[in-house]
Parts: structure tokens; C-alpha cells; sequence
């Protein structure tokens, strides 16, 4: 039976369901046995969905990121 540690190392290929169907089906032995690793799972896939409904990040332009760097570096100057 696969330990708890080994569940956690291989939570991610678990939710991405790339287990061989062997692992796959230790994996889910354990987790109907221990409460701590099902809370473990349930929690990455939450994660991971929160994660993948955010928004794509929008590229700054060039003037912009100069404009973000001089006004964090002004003031800076030692007195
Ligand atoms: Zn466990």
C-alpha cells in the first residue's frame, strides 16, 4: 500500500489522471482509507480549478513597465 508521502508526491499526475491504471488503483486504496490524503487531493483540485479560472495576466507595454520602474526607484536616493 502506497504511503502517504508517495501520495502527496504523486498527487499531481493523480488529478491529471497519468497514472499507470496499476498506480492509479493503489492510489485510490489509499485515499479510501485515509481521510488526511483525501482532504489532500480535494484541496489541490480546488487549487488548481481556482487557478485555471483566472484570468490570463496582460503583457505591459514597454512604456508602461519604465513608468512602474521609475516610480519605484524615485525616492530611493540616499539621504
Ligand atoms: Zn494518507
Amino acid at each position: 500500500m502506497l504511503k502517504c508521502r508517495e501520495i502527496s508526491q504523486m498527487a499531481s499526475d493523480y488529478t491529471e489522471k497519468t497514472l499507470t491504471w496499476h498506480q492509479s488503483l493503489g492510489y485510490s486504496m489509499h485515499l479510501l482509507m485515509c481521510g488526511h490524503c483525501r482532504l489532500f487531493v480535494r484541496q489541490l483540485r480546488t487549487t488548481v480549478a481556482y487557478a485555471r479560472a483566472l484570468p490570463e495576466p496582460e503583457a505591459l507595454a514597454d512604456s508602461d513597465v519604465a513608468a512602474v520602474v521609475a516610480k519605484a526607484t524615485s525616492g530611493n536616493e540616499p539621504v
